[in-house]
């Protein structure tokens, strides 16, 4: 028995037919990029989401970096981010030339709201939250310290599709929400894929302008652009999997609840929800003090998981020219140590699960 930390396939065969016959209809169309599925998509996405303006991208990172160089951030500029958090993140700051400032997380993994304010100086432009392995920020207290400072807000929601804050969706509450629509994620496509939502119709032209080579009419550029363009292939089958986030939301809610219900082994931290924010299940992360053990323990009964993540940017090789060392943010760097994602998918039988939960309560 071999039982992976993620499947994909699982997904796609769930909805198979439909996604062949909208594959096929892409296909036989004869337009490819930047056409109606893509339009299609982003009315829908934004409807979804509760935006006013969605903009498709090629993937999450474009519509990191994209947000901060629409918005005029770069050299010289601050922006608050977690320590703890997928690279991408930083790099979407980083880019652009600006500096990240990192804040330690809260119990939740997510962005201590608590220590924001004491890392805000005269050169802080903007606040970049991260709703990690789906569970929303305590966004009440970050929107207030962005009101407070006459700071920009930009939600990194790669992991949080559908996920809330008091009810109001996450990349809805500041000037854009970015989204990633890699295949691993809630609400993946088949190939690269991103998006930004915005309530600012000025913000979605300059988005749509700096995809497309910085050109609203066609060979007259007005700025240096990108090509961050979501091709109609991706954004068919983003809109047939969209018709069905409800179903897929709620198969990961009943996965995490009944490991919650289920696991019980003292040597394991699982997973909390802070009040009035809700949880789409990215991953279910679990902490355990002899974590490497546990990996090859799971490993040797063929269920495989995974460390999200491993080294944080303030560590990473790339970022050493920040000049941070070990220790600098201990809680992240503890994190790091110890979590780890158990397998966790749409399409997990109850079979693979029962027996994920009988080799952790056994350790
Ligand atoms: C996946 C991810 C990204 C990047 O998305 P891509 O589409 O892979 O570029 C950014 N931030 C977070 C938190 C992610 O998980």
């Amino acid at each position: 028995m071999k039982i992976m930390p993620n499947r994909l396939d699982l997904g796609f065969f769930k909805y198979q037919e439909e996604f062949e016959a909208k594959a096929l209809e892409v296909l036989r169309s004869g337009w490819y990029v930047l056409g109606k599925e893509v339009s299609s998509f982003e009315e829908e996405f934004a409807a979804y989401v509760g935006a006013k303006h969605c903009v498709g991208l090629a993937n999450g990172l474009d519509a990191l970096w994209l947000s901060f160089r629409v918005l005029g951030i770069g050299a010289g500029d601050e922006v608050i981010v977690p320590a703890n958090t997928y690279i991408a993140s930083v790099m979407g700051i980083t880019i652009n030339g600006a500096t990240p400032v990192f804040v330690e997380p809260d119990e939740f993994y997510n962005i201590d709201p608590a220590k924001i304010e004491e890392k805000i100086t005269d050169k802080t432009k903007a606040i970049l939250v991260v709703h990690l392995y789906g569970q929303a920020c305590k966004m009440d207290m970050v929107t207030a310290l962005c009101k407070k400072y006459d700071l920009r807000l930009v939600e990194d929601c790669a992991q949080s599709h559908g996920a809330t804050f008091n009810g109001k969706m996450t990349g809805t509450f500041g000037d854009f929400g970015c989204f990633s629509f890699y295949p691993s994620k809630n609400l993946g496509c088949y190939g690269d894929g991103g998006a930004i939502v915005t309530d600012s119709e000025e913000l979605a032209a300059a988005m749509k302008m700096y995809r497309n080579y910085g050109s609203e009419k066609r060979y007259y550029n007005k700025v240096v652009g990108a090509n961050s363009r979501l091709d109609e292939l991706q954004a068919g089958l983003l809109r047939v999997k969209l018709t069905h986030m409800q179903e897929l939301t709620d198969e990961r809610t009943a996965l995490a609840e009944r490991y919650h219900a289920e696991l019980k082994n003292p040597k394991l931290v699982l997973p909390k929800t802070r009040e009035g924010c809700t949880h789409v299940w990215h991953q279910y992360v679990i902490r355990c003090e002899e974590r490497d053990r546990l990996i090859s323990y799971l490993d040797e009964k063929g269920i495989g998981t995974i460390i999200h993540y491993p080294i944080p940017p303030h560590l990473s090789e790339a970022y050493a020219y920040l000049g941070f060392h070990e220790g600098d943010f201990p809680i992240t760097e503890c994190y790091a140590n110890t979590v780890l994602s158990i397998p966790m998918y749409n399409g997990m039988t109850e079979a693979d699960q029962s027996a994920v939960i009988q080799a952790l309560n056994a350790f």
